[in-house]
Parts: C-alpha cells; structure tokens; sequence
C-alpha cells in the first residue's frame, strides 16, 4: 500500500495529526504498537487548561495558547470536556499572596475571549468551598479551567481520522523505514500474529511519545535529534473525599502544585508527581513513596486524613520533555517542539517532541503546516470548529443530553443516560439504537458495561483487551468484579 503520511502512535498527537490529515484530503495509516492511548495519554491529569503554573516560568504564548485551545475543544467536545472551578488555597509561606492574584490576573486576561468566568479570592470561613479544608487554611483564589476523558479523546480522534478516510492500525508496531528518494519505504508488523508487512509513505510523523528518540534514531535511522528528557508523572484514586464538583490545587511544601480533581461520582483523582525516569521507556507504574507523598499532601490540605490503603486504583505516564536543562523535573518546558528532517530531495520525517493534551489540536495543524511544501498544497485548515465524534450537540449544551437519552431510551435510569452522553455523546443515540428494554443491552460486565456497549467498542474503536475495554474506552474498571472481568475476558477471547 502507498500512502501520503505514515504516523507511528496512536497517543493523543499521533491520532489529532491523522485525524487532521485525513480530513485534508489525505491518505493516511496511523500504527499503533499496544492500544490506542495506551501510555502517556490516558495517564495524564486530565485537564483542558492553561497551565496556571506556566505563568511562573513565563511561557505566556504556551498558556495564551492553551486557553484558546480550551475553549476550542469545550465547542467541538462539550460531551467530553466539563468546566469545572478551581480553587487554590493560599499559603503565605510558600507564595506572596501579590505573586497568585498577579498570576491569575494575568490567567484571566490570556484568557480573556474565555466563555469561562473570572477568577476570585475569599476567605474559607463563609465559603462552602472551605468546609472539608483543614482550619489553618483561612483564604484561597478559585478560577475555572477543564478537565477531559483523555483516552476517549484520544480514540474519538482516532476514529475521526477513520471516518475521514484514514487507515487505523492498533496492535502494529513500526519496525524501521528507509528512504527510497521521496518515499520512504515502511515495515509494518502485526504484533498478534507477527506477520509484517511492506508499505510506502510520502512522509512520516514520528508520534511516538516517550519513544520518539528510539524511533527517530533506532528505526528511522537518523543521527542526532534534539535531547530529550522522561519524566514519570502517577495519580492515585481514593474515594470521594468531598461534596462539590469543584476541584482543589494545593501548593505543597515543596512548591510543586498537585490538584484534587472529582471523578467520576464517586471518587477523587490526585496527582502528579515528577519523579526522573532513566533508561528507555516501558510501562510505568507508581512508586510506593509517590503514593505516599500524594497522600500526605492531601492529608494536609484535608480535615479527612489520606493513607496509601486508601488507594482503589493508581496509574502513571512517562512524559518526553525537550531537556532544557532545568534542575528540577517539575520545572522542565511543556512546550512543543516540531522537529522536521528532511534532506534535499528526499522525504521528509517529522517529529513531535513534548507537548499536551490540551494543544494537540494547534499542534496537528502546526505539523502539517510543516509538512505542506514536502506534500503539496493542502486543504484549509478545519479542526478548529468540526465537532468530534458524538460532539455535535445542539448548542454545545450538554446537559440537554441526558435527558434527552432518557426520553429516547425510558428504562435507562438517570446515571446511565449521564455516564453514556458523557462518553460517547450523540453517538450513544446510534449504540442504543433498536433497543427497547434493559435486555436489549445484553448480559452485564459490571460498572453498567454491557454485551452492547462492548459490542460497539469491539467494532467501532477498536478495543481488543479486558484493559481497552475496561480502563480506556470506559472506566468500568473502577466497579468491575473479578468474576466479571473474567467473564468479559472470556466474551472478547470468544
Ligand atoms: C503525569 C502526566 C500528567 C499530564 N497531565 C496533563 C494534563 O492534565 N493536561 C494536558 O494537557 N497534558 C497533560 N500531560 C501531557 C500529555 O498527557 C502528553 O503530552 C500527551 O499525552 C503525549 O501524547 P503523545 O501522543 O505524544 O504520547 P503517547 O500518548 O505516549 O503516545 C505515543 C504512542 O506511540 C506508540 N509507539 C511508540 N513506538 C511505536 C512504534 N515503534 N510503533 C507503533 N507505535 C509506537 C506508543 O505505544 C504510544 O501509544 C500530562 C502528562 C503526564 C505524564
């Protein structure tokens, strides 16, 4: 097969460039080793911001540019990007009090197109928001960002780019390409059978995360690239620890910030750390000390107190930095670096180094901005204003849609109508369809997972495993009995 772009990873930038590049009218393969957001983009804090901690390092243009992407994805992903406030408790020791309300000035105006209120400071003892804080904790500053289902974002991606006409392989690694004049010639393999297959490609996109440098100068064959620099990052899940949607930034001790974010009901998500990661990238997990320094630093914002056997479930990511040199981990750049490679006459290679969640969609264009005199003229750009899968909502209104899903479907009672908007949006409309009763759905998985839903992840997105199904696609994990993983185990082995 001959294609006009090749994309190794299907992470949050691999899936946003195919996405980007099928709708223009290209030919595309996306390949993806393990599953799609398998690593780093389903480990992340899951917010859509700006990046109020940015403002310290001064990168304005990273944050001016994220708070415009938030308010992007909030139009073409309202089912699966929430606003939610923030609020920042304040410690004198750590921080003047001058230096955050000139920071969050500074977070508001950057922000200042924003559909997002402005940010505010009061005191904890006649505000609601004080209520499960410890008492030392007198005056805080809140301000709204959002937080996102990052592997949905990545897959809905992903399944866009098919749509459009691009080829999704998950389970295919990348083995090596080497230049044919202005081709590269491409060896594909089926990691499940091990059969590999021969393709060729205009031009590639090296997306591969923390593997970038092992792809770039191991299969691609490239000397040199820019110094890259792995930082593991883990959160911990706990049980729900307050009432509220709001969720809470704490300064710690050690100046790092660590957010307290309500998920999913009836949980709270805490993280991250910034902990160097040497050698080559692989699967990362917590560290028992990470897991104890979130809990302590809950534990010291909190009235209720945190220990690590409260945990019900713990995830972490490795980030690819550009290595600026920074001392410490938490203070390395998150800004992008689109690297391209491209020697007269020969076809070209484009590398994504660092990144985030929140800009993969201005990064995309960037990239095939850059690709654009390697391929020929494109089309305009257009992921800026064209919902996602399942993001066409009348009005980016969200909340009409559950109801609406429960008048469709009446004997879906009002948390399921919510959990399958939020997850699939419109298209939860086409996975219901024909159903008239609660068997219709079929036997159930645990965590409302049931025969029809895994039948559509199976044969709309791609998921293979018990983990796809499980803890990216959805996050039924969180309530699924082991008797009901082993029956989901043995339904998708059938
Ligand atoms: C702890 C943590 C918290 C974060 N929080 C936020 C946040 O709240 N908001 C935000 O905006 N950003 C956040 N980020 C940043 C964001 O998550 C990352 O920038 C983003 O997910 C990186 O995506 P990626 O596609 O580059 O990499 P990945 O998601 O790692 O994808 C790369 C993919 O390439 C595949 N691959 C590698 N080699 C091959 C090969 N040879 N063949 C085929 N496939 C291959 C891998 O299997 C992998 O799936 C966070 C990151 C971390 C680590």
């Amino acid at each position: 097969m001959s294609y006009d772009l090749l994309v190794i990873g299907g992470g949050i930038h691999g899936a946003g460039i195919a996405r980007d590049a099928a709708g223009r009218g290209l030919s595309v393969l996306l390949v993806e080793k393990d599953s799609l957001a398998a690593h780093t983009s389903s480990a992340s804090s899951k917010l859509v911001h700006g990046g109020l901690r940015y403002l310290e390092y001064l990168h304005l243009r990273l944050v001016r540019e994220s708070l415009l992407e938030r308010e992007r994805l909030l139009a073409i992903a309202p089912h699966l990007v929430e606003r939610r406030r923030f609020v920042l408790p304040y410690r004198s020791r750590l921080r003047p009090a001058w230096a955050v309300r000139l920071g969050l000035f500074l977070y508001d105006w950057l922000g200042r197109r924003s559909t997002l209120g402005p940010s505010q400071g009061f005191r904890f003892a006649s505000s609601p928001y004080g209520k499960p804080l410890q008492p030392k904790l007198r005056y805080g500053f809140a301000y709204t960002d959002c937080t996102v289902d990052d592997s949905r974002l990545v897959i809905l991606n992903a399944k866009d780019a098919a749509e459009r006409g691009g080829h999704v392989r998950v389970g295919h690694r990348f083995v090596r390409a080497t230049r044919d004049g202005r081709n590269w010639r491409a060896e594909i393999r089926d990691e499940a059978s091990g059969a590999s297959r021969s393709v060729s490609a205009r031009a590639i996109v090296n997306s591969a995360g923390p593997w970038v440098s092992e792809v770039l100068r191991g299969r691609l064959g490239a000397a040199g690239g820019r110094r890259i620099r792995l930082v593991k990052g883990s959160h911990i899940v706990i049980p729900r620890l307050y009432d509220g949607d709001h969720a809470y930034v704490f300064q710690h001790t050690d100046r790092r910030l660590v957010f307290v974010i309500p998920f999913l009901g009836e949980f709270t998500l805490v993280g991250t750390t910034d902990v160097p990661w040497p050698g080559d990238p692989g699967p990362a997990t917590i560290d028992p000390a990470e897991t104890e320094y979130l809990c302590e630093v809950v534990s010291h914002g909190f009235r209720q107190q945190v220990v690590p056997t409260d945990v019900r479930w713990s995830f972490a990511g490795i980030r690819a930095l550009q290595d600026d040199g920074a001392v410490r981990a938490s203070a390395v750049t998150r800004d992008w670096a689109l690297d391209l490679d491209a020697p007269a006459g020969l076809a070209p290679v484009l590398t994504v180094v660092g990144g985030k969640l929140t800009t993969y969609r201005v990064l995309a264009e960037e990239a095939l901005e850059k690709l654009e005199p390697h391929l020929g003229k494109l089309a305009p750009a257009w992921t800026g204003t064209a919902p996602l899968p399942g993001g066409n909502i009348a009005g980016g209104q969200f909340e009409a849609l559950p109801p609406a899903l429960g008048r469709l479907f009446p004997y879906l009672d009002d948390g399921e109508c919510r959990r399958l908007a939020r997850a699939y949006g419109t298209r939860a409309m086409r996975m219901l369809e024909g159903t008239k009763s609660r068997a219709d759905l079929g036997e159930s998985f645990g965590g409302g997972l049931t025969r029809l839903e895994v039948d559509y992840l199976r044969r709309e997105e791609w998921a293979r495993s018990t983990e796809d199904v499980l803890w990216r696609h959805s996050k039924a994990g969180l309530w699924a009995k082991p008797e009901e993983v082993q029956r989901l185990r043995s339904y998708l082995g059938r």
